[in-house]
């Protein structure tokens, strides 16, 4: 081992301890449950983790700011105009797992802190931004803190609920303001949005490519987009044991839904053989706590009745924008026609559709790329299968035209498994993480 090798692995071996105990502190901030870590959006268990953060940014010495609806920028001394974020989320969703948006909030410190001494000297400032609310399990709405600072949030989930309380209450409980929501106006001045030279955010990687591969690095390309649809099925209640069989006797809501849902598995495999971008997953089947408390029809089958209602949700996602957009008209084409087919009333609601970001900021991925190898840390290129707020950045034109360059990094979870409290990552991983953060951010700003 050289000189530098030796420097290198002594400061991993560092910072391998202050990230463990960093996660288990945020864990132990009054959000964690037997089950798993709970830390809903605009919480009092939120707010206390990301005041956690705080803390020790501004022992460090960085500056911090909270913006209209409660997203937090921790920002390092120094000149320049111009800053680069690194960002992610810190709720988690109920039962969830601690590394999910929380360990790129502490890979995040732990990539800026060790930079201090070159911070005066580098031409632009680092910024550590904390997003609320990213998890759509709270108030069914995704990335809620990054949207609304850009102005992006729809008003009407102002009105939504998470146990019994609106977000607009849970906003104003903590100490800020949703009009900022209602009025569709963003928390981030022109001004401030412009200053944004580039943005980061490390993940886990929420699946088990990584591991399986044996990587430590995903540099990631693209952010699949995803549309989610409710596919609500009408049909007639009638004895089961009296209804001759056929669709000239029985409209079963049931059998119908059965058969939409083999199609469309069949037109994803089709997809997937042609080699285009595409995951498809029914989710929900009758069982939405939420919808059910308005839709009481659901509670009206029975196992000796054909079925006479019920209904199913299917999350689509491709990082392909115009594909996506065909195949979404095709699997309401297919509905339709197996509704037909099964003599059953059919209504199809779009719950969500958020495009994809095809291609993250080349020159930033090159830089990560760059990092690992001056670190001498493997790495794959690979899409993004969830959404992280890094779309949303990704998604703001700056005054010339072109977006905010934007680049992720994944690094590895145990055995895939996240939004469960056996979600893990092991130390070393995370310092591995953070270390090609720090050599990112460097890169980018000096
Ligand atoms: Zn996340």
């Amino acid at each position: 081992m050289n000189k530098s090798e030796a420097k290198t692995t002594h400061t991993l071996l560092k910072r391998i301890g202050a990230h463990f105990g960093k996660l288990e502190n945020i864990g132990n901030l009054g959000g964690r449950r037997e089950d798993g870590f709970d830390r809903p959006a605009w919480s009092h268990e939120e707010t206390r983790a990301i005041k956690y953060i705080q803390g020790m940014a501004e022992k460090a010495g960085m500056v911090s700011s909270w913006d209209g609806v409660g997203n937090l920028f921790l920002t390092t001394p120094g000149h320049g105009n111009e800053i680069v974020q690194v960002g992610s989320h810190m709720d988690t969703v109920p039962a969830g797992g601690n590394y999910d948006g929380a360990a790129g909030i502490v890979c995040g410190l732990e990539a800026i802190i060790p930079l201090k001494p070159m911070w005066e000297r580098l031409s632009r400032k680092l910024q550590l931004v904390i997003w609320r609310g990213e998890e759509s399990a709270s108030f069914n709405a995704v990335c809620k803190g990054s949207e609304a600072a850009f102005g992006l949030c729809h008003p009407d989930i102002l009105l939504r609920t998470n146990h019994g309380v609106s977000l607009s209450e849970a906003i104003t409980a903590q100490g800020f303001d949703p009009s900022f929501i209602a009025e569709k106006k963003p928390t981030l001045t022109p001004e401030q949005t412009e200053k944004i030279a580039a943005y980061l955010e490390l993940h886990i990687e929420q699946a088990k490519r990584l591991q399986t591969d044996g990587v430590p690095i995903g540099v990631v390309s693209s952010i699949r987009g995803t549309v989610r649809l409710r596919i609500e099925v009408t049909g007639e209640a009638n004895h089961s044991g009296g209804t001759p069989m056929g669709i000239r006797y029985r409209k079963d809501a049931n059998l119908a839904m059965a058969y939409m849902q083999v199609a469309m598995h069949e037109a994803c495999s089709y997809a997937l053989e042609k080699g285009l971008d595409l995951v498809q997953t029914v989710g929900l089947l009758n069982d939405d706590e939420e919808f059910n408390k308005n839709h009481t029809r659901i509670f009206s089958n029975s196992l000796t009745k054909v079925s006479p209602y019920g209904y199913f949700a299917v999350d689509i996602r491709s990082n392909n924008n115009a594909f996506l957009a065909e195949y979404v008209k095709n699997t309401k084409k297919i509905i339709q026609e197996k509704a037909e087919r099964f003599n059953v009333r059919v209504k199809i609601t779009e719950i969500l559709r958020l495009a994809p970001i095809e291609k993250l900021d080349p020159a930033v991925q090159h830089s990560i790329e760059a990092s690992c190898r001056d670190l001498k840390i493997p790495f794959i290129e690979m899409p993004s299968g969830a959404i992280h707020d890094a779309a949303v950045v990704a998604s703001q034109k700056k005054k010339n035209g072109n977006p905010i360059p934007v680049g992720m990094i994944f690094i590895p979870c145990r055995d895939g498994i996240s939004h469960n409290p056996a979600e893990y990552a092991s130390p070393e991983d995370l310092a591995r993480g953070a270390q090609v953060l720090s050599n990112v951010l460097y890169r980018l700003a000096r």
